[in-house]
This record gives structure tokens, C-alpha cells and sequence, in this order.
């Protein structure tokens, strides 16, 4: 049996492991189906204090895995299925095993929202892919036209990446203006390389029948206007939703599946404390992950000294 489980190796999951093992509860960390989390797929991040010249998204979270495990966190690279928090010790099924811990901590992240269009799940991997860093230096997107979805730092951030492989970065978004931070829109409306399209939507992929991207079909929010733009990749950066499904029923969640803290990091359930994108649609930064991190992790902490003294 054990102390207590790390759900997620983000940000949020690291810190919870470091924390609880320096409290020498010997966590367990189960990484999930993307190990290292989001952060890994990104390129250089430069608003994660103590690095001011920007630290590689993958080294870092490599680096905050060694400083857990330096202090006894284990891990293992198993996916959650179900709960059951009816009775502690709470029972956990882990890749079809049983598992059994007296404290939980959720931190499980978030996934890349989709458009919801048949041809994009279609042409999956086939020119529409989620992300830049890992696709787009492949050879079907270099000197080819690209389009890249979504207003948000995200966005921004791909559409720069892939500056580097296109012949032309298309920023199509749904507004004519920028949800991203001043800076990173300042610096996406000054690249030469990168075109908004304003007031836009992707109603379609082309085209499923050759098993390519070729272009998307777009509509104008405001005028209804209907247009071709062809391409050889759609990058999908509209946001993320919350890596929540096996807490269904379980947990308190709102509406759009995000888990709703009661006061700090506690959940409803007495033991299963709470960290990071799962639980934080506002903030979603690697810091504020991090912070939830060790706050759920001194949590779990005071719940298991209170328990073993009941
Ligand atoms: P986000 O800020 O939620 O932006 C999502 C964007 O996608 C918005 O512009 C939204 O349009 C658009 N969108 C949502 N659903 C859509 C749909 N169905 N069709 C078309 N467009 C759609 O998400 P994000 O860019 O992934 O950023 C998430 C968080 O991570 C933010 O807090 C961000 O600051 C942070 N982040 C930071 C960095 C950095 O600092 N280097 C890099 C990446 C992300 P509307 O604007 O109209 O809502």
C-alpha cells in the first residue's frame, strides 16, 4: 500500500513528489500517457523564475523529476483507469492492477482541445497535428504554406516556431484580437513570416480524400464569407481541456470538467488533494502549476500525520 499517489508528472506532479518525498512519505508518481506533461512539448520557456535565459521545456521538467527522485519519489509509467474513493485506503486500478494509497494527488493536467471537424480527426497526424515543436520540422511542412488556429499565447508561440519551416505561418482567429500576453501578440503581429486572418473560422480540412492536408476552408465570423486557403499542415492551438475522465462522479468538478478545489489544494473527498491544469482554468502558467504542487503536497501531508494520530 502507499502513502500517497502523484497522478501527473507536469509541473504541478513533480513538485507534489518532490515535497512529499522530502517528507519522506515516498511518493509514487504515475505519469500518465504523456510524461513530463504539456511542458514537454514546448520549446523554450522564459517565465519560469531562475532561469533568465529561458530553459528548454523537456530539460526542465527532466530536471524536476531527478531533483524528486533524488529525495526518494518513485516512478512509474502507468495510466490511471479508475477510483474508488468510497473508503480509505483509497483504490486505485492502474493499467487493469489494483493499487491502494491513504492520499491522493491529482494533478493529471490538460489535453489539447480539438475543432471538433471530421476531416481534422481524419487527417490526424497526416498534416493536422497539436503540435509544433513535435512535428514541425518534419519534411511535408518545410517551404510549404501553414496555417496555425487559435489567439492565445499558445498560438502565437507555434505560429513562431514554425516561422523556422514554412514558407508562410497563416494565424487564423475566430476575433480580431489577440487573446495572447502583450508581448508574445507584439511579437507575432512583427514577424514578417506570420499572417492573421482576423474574424475566422476553420469549417473544414482538405483533403480527406487524397489523405493530405492540402488547405482548410474557411468562414468569416463576420460576414459569412466562405474561402480556400491551401497548406501542407494545420497546427490546432485553441486551448485545452482537463484530463479529469476517470474522476467522473467521483470528484466535485465544474461544468466544463475542471476539478474544483474547496480550500487550497482539498477536494471534497477528505485525502485527494488537487494541483495544477486539472484544477485551473485562470492561471495555467508552469509557476502557478508548481505552487498548486507543493501546496497539495504539505496538505497531504498534514492529512496523513492527523490520520496516523486518529
Ligand atoms: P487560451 O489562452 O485559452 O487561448 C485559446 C485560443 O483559442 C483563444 O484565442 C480562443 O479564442 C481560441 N479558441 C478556443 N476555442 C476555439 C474554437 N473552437 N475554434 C477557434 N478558436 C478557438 O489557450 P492557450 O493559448 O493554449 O494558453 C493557455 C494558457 O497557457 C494561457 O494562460 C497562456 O498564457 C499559457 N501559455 C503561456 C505561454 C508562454 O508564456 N510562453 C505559452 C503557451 C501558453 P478567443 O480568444 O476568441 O476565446
Amino acid at each position: 500500500m502507499e502513502n500517497v499517489v502523484v497522478i501527473g508528472s507536469g509541473c504541478a506532479g513533480w513538485t507534489a513528489a518532490l515535497y512529499t518525498a522530502r517528507a519522506n512519505l515516498k511518493p509514487l508518481v504515475l505519469t500518465g500517457r504523456q510524461p513530463g506533461g504539456l511542458l514537454t512539448t514546448t520549446t523554450i520557456v522564459e517565465n519560469f523564475p531562475g532561469f533568465p535565459e529561458g530553459v528548454d521545456g523537456f530539460e526542465l521538467m527532466t530536471r524536476m523529476q531527478k531533483q524528486a527522485e533524488r529525495f526518494g519519489a518513485r516512478t512509474t509509467f502507468g495510466t490511471l483507469e479508475a477510483v474508488d474513493f468510497s473508503r480509505r485506503p483509497f483504490r486505485l486500478t492502474v493499467d487493469g492492477e489494483p493499487m491502494e494509497t491513504e492520499a491522493l494527488i491529482i494533478a493529471t493536467g490538460a489535453s489539447h482541445r480539438h475543432l471538433g471537424l471530421e476531416s481534422e480527426h481524419k487527417l490526424e497526424n497526416k498534416g493536422v497535428t497539436y503540435c509544433a515543436t513535435c512535428d514541425g520540422a518534419l519534411p511535408m511542412f518545410r517551404n510549404q504554406p501553414l496555417v496555425v488556429v487559435g489567439g492565445g499565447d499558445s498560438a502565437c508561440e507555434e505560429a513562431a516556431y514554425l516561422t523556422r519551416f514554412g514558407s508562410v505561418v497563416y494565424l487564423i482567429h475566430r476575433r480580431d484580437t489577440l487573446r495572447a500576453s502583450k508581448i508574445m501578440a507584439d511579437r507575432t503581429l512583427a514577424n514578417p513570416k506570420i499572417k492573421p486572418v482576423w474574424d475566422s473560422v476553420v469549417t473544414d480540412v482538405l483533403d480527406v480524400k487524397l489523405d493530405k492536408v492540402t488547405g482548410v476552408k474557411l468562414k468569416n465570423t463576420k460576414s459569412g464569407a466562405e474561402s480556400v486557403l491551401d497548406c501542407a499542415g494545420l497546427f490546432v492551438a485553441i486551448g485545452h481541456v482537463p484530463n479529469t475522465q476517470p474522476f467522473k462522479g467521483s470528484i466535485d468538478m465544474d461544468e466544463n470538467g475542471y476539478i474544483v478545489p474547496k480550500r487550497g489544494a482539498a477536494t471534497n473527498v477528505p485525502g485527494v488533494f488537487v494541483a495544477g491544469d486539472c484544477a485551473d482554468h485562470v492561471y495555467r502558467q508552469a509557476v502557478t502549476a508548481a505552487g498548486m504542487g507543493c501546496a497539495a503536497a504539505i496538505e497531504a501531508e498534514r492529512f496523513l500525520a492527523s490520520a496516523l494520530r486518529t
